[in-house]
């Protein structure tokens, strides 16, 4: 009932007002002359009073106050809105600055954050570390936004073999890092074989009748919660320097020792090789 007045407008709300204020003055002016005087000659002037009086004071007053109310009604709402606009820009906002705008992955920072937190939920879990190879080649080759598209289908393959549960992010221009949660290393090798075979067996064409075989070298490692982050993170890109330096296109568990190997010299001349992480 009141909602439903306040749906009014200004004017017939102040009017609503008053006409009650008018009807109540007039009642307890009638009740009270009454019990002093009864009906005598005056109680018909004296009640026409009371009840216009009222309407004279009460329908200026009654629209300045239903006005204010309504402007009010208006700026809450407005301010209600607007929370809500912000509210979804922060999500936004949140969203942009966690996912990699290319792939649709998490990105570095977001990607080590999650590691960090998904892998004290179990005892095994599996790290991997997949560089393209040779992608520069695809970039001198064909331009960088045939470049970019090799990453988005490098992604898109990622989402299809890896289980809801797994967590992926570009965690460098073309390297990306799989956290395999509850795996063990023996699962973990073989789902990493799964991604170097799909890959590979997945036509890229940089130019249309143009084919480009695709590879990616894979270094996994297992991983406790109680490691540090730094030393599976350190494994995993050890053996992809291992898998590199075996000749790429393969998948490398980590094994003891592998760190202390030296440097490998790439065919190519890039003595850098694939980026290093950052743990
Ligand atoms: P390797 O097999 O040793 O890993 O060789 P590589 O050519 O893949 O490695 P290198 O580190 O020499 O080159 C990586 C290239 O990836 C160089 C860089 O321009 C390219 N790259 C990095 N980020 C992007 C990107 O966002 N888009 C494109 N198109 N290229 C990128
Ligand atoms: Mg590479
Ligand atoms: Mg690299």
């Amino acid at each position: 009932m009141y909602e439903e007045i306040g749906k009014l407008s200004p004017t017939r709300q102040a009017g609503m007002l008053s006409a009650a204020e008018a009807l109540i003055a007039f009642t307890v002016s009638a009740i009270v002359y009454l019990i002093f005087f009864g009906v005598d000659e005056n109680f018909w002037n004296v009640m026409t009073m009371a009840f216009l009086v009222p309407w004279v004071i009460c329908v200026p007053a009654n629209l300045y106050v239903t006005k204010q109310r309504r402007i009010y009604i208006e700026t809450a709402e407005e301010l209600k809105k607007t929370q809500e606009m912000l509210e979804q820009v922060n999500i936004d906002l949140q969203r942009r600055a966690n996912i990699d705008g290319l792939t649709g992955l998490a990105n570095r920072e977001h990607f080590i954050q999650l590691f960090d937190e998904r892998r004290m939920k179990s005892e095994n879990n599996v790290l991997m570390i997949v560089d393209a190879d040779h992608f520069k080649n695809i970039n001198d080759g064909y331009g960088h936004p045939v470049g970019d598209k090799a990453l988005v289908l490098l992604s898109s393959v990622f989402k299809r073999i890896l289980r809801r549960d797994d967590l992926v992010g570009r965690i460098g221009g073309e390297e990306f890092g799989i956290l395999l949660p509850s795996t063990s290393e023996a699962e973990g090798e073989i789902i990493g074989e799964m991604i170097r075979h799909e890959i590979e067996n997945t036509l890229f064409e940089p130019q249309e009748g143009v084919p480009h075989r695709m590879t990616v070298s894979i270094g996994l490692t297992g991983v406790s919660p109680q490691e540090e982050r730094a030393v599976p993170m350190r494994n995993a890109d050890s053996a992809l320097f291992e898998a590199k330096r075996r000749g790429r296109n393969r998948c490398v568990l980590y094994t003891a020792g592998m760190r202390e190997k030296p440097r490998p010299m790439y065919e190519n001349g890039n003595v850098q090789g694939p980026v290093r992480m950052r743990a």
